[in-house]
């Protein structure tokens, strides 16, 4: 498989797919460029070696063609500052005459990024005659998108057989895969994942994919009631799907069969309101009278939760385990949060993603002290469940 470290760019046209889908405000401002930032060393990298990088993205959801709150014009100044002042062009549209043209001519140092590929409803289908279109824009294609890596659109992944020898991935791309298979298919031993979050639901296949590869599996947050509940416990008026106690009955049963150490909240910070300002009492978490409601881990729990994280050598966390967002129910997560970076310090890998606890670790400060920081979402979660990628697929096939 080629890579950006080993393949050629020499005189070549890198047609390179990013995730540019970032947020604009009313005046077409950009209000967050994690994501063009991101993509700096992919772009850097081809212009280094002397490639003209001609990049593709969608930016929102347009619906019917083209529209002029989603092109990407509106990202040209500001990716031409953070490229230190490189000419970064734009083309009339991703396909046609006139942008295989200006794809041709891209003079060494500079940029071209294609309009909106989302203003053609072929993308999201994955048309190959779309697809083929695009890829005459290129001489190589590299895919750097992996929030879109779990679309088998036509710039993400059906592209892809017009470059049998010239595809290869960007370093946001690489970067994820490599964390991720840090955790799911060569973890440093023990391997602890941390399900928080509001429901079971949500987290469902993920937990059952992860019961065949983790040591120990901490369940928290909302998600802990109805297991609590299927055990016979009073849950009190704490959030709980009825739908899935024999769900939860059943992962319990097959974390014994495997072996898999499953940790859950013993005592919680019970509320008598859905409120920052509710009067609180800590209680058996099978304890909890009617009127009062679990909102966080209590201080047995949290002390459990972090001896079996700051054991571990891979932790992986997703999702909080209180309602992070009131300061009065956030201990418990603040207290995973340290808990994973003292293991982190120790030599761990720590993989944060998916659902609030993204958002958690950076309430805290924490961001910088943990290995990796995954913000793909759906593909994230989706790579959690086992399923394979078809953006990851079409590069390595
Ligand atoms: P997720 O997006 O699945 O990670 O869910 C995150 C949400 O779960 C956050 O908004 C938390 O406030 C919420 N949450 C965590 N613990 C509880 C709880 N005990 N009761 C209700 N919501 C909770």
């Amino acid at each position: 498989m080629q890579t950006i470290e080993t393949y050629d760019f020499s005189g070549k046209r890198a047609l390179i797919r990013v995730d540019f889908n970032v947020p604009l405000n009313d005046k077409f401002e950009i209000t967050d460029d994690t994501r063009m930032r991101a993509a700096l060393p992919t772009i850097k990298k081809v212009i280094e070696k002397g490639g003209s990088p001609v990049i593709m993205s969608h930016l929102g959801r347009p619906k019917d063609g083209p529209e002029d709150k989603f092109s990407l014009r509106h990202l040209v100044k500001h990716l031409s500052e953070l490229l230190d002042g490189a000419k970064v062009n734009i083309a009339p549209d991703c396909i046609g005459a006139e942008t295989l043209e200006m794809a041709n001519h891209v003079k060494p140092g500079e940029v071209l990024i294609l309009e909106n590929l989302r203003f053609h409803a072929e993308e999201t289908k994955g048309d190959e005659a779309f697809a083929e279109q695009l890829a005459k824009n290129g001489d190589c294609w590299i895919n750097d998108a992996f929030g879109t890596a779990h679309r088998a659109h036509a710039s993400t992944a059906v592209i892809a057989k017009f470059f049998p020898n010239d595809k290869m991935f960007g370093y946001v791309i690489g970067s994820e895969i490599e964390s991720l298979e840090k955790v799911v298919q060569s973890p440093q031993r023990p391997l602890t994942a941390i399900m928080g979050g509001a429901k079971v639901s949500s987290k469902i296949t993920i937990i059952e994919n992860l019961l065949n590869k983790v040591d120990n599996l901490i369940i928290g947050g909302g998600m802990t009631y109805t297991f609590v509940k299927a055990r016979g416990g009073n849950i009190g008026d704490s959030i709980c799907e009825d739908d899935f106690l024999e769900t939860a009955k059943t992962i319990e049963k097959v974390a014994k069969e495997k072996g898999v150490k499953l940790i859950m909240a013993s005592d919680v910070l019970a509320a008598d309101d859905f409120s920052n300002d509710a009067n609180t009492k800590v209680l058996q978490s099978n304890d909890i009278p009617n009127g009062w409601q679990g909102l966080d881990a209590g201080p047995e729990s949290i002390k459990d939760m972090q001896k079996v994280i700051e054991e571990s050598g891979t932790i992986l966390w997703n999702g909080p385990v209180g309602v992070f967002e009131f300061d009065n129910f956030a201990k418990g997560s603040r207290a995973i949060a340290d808990a994973i970076v003292t293991a982190t310090k120790k030599g761990a890998f720590s993989l944060i993603g998916g659902g609030d606890s993204v958002a958690c670790i950076n309430k805290f400060g924490l961001a910088d002290e943990v290995s990796y920081i995954s913000t793909a979402g759906g593909a994230l979660l989706e790579y959690l469940e086992g399923k394979e990628l078809p953006g990851i697929a079409a590069v390595r096939s």
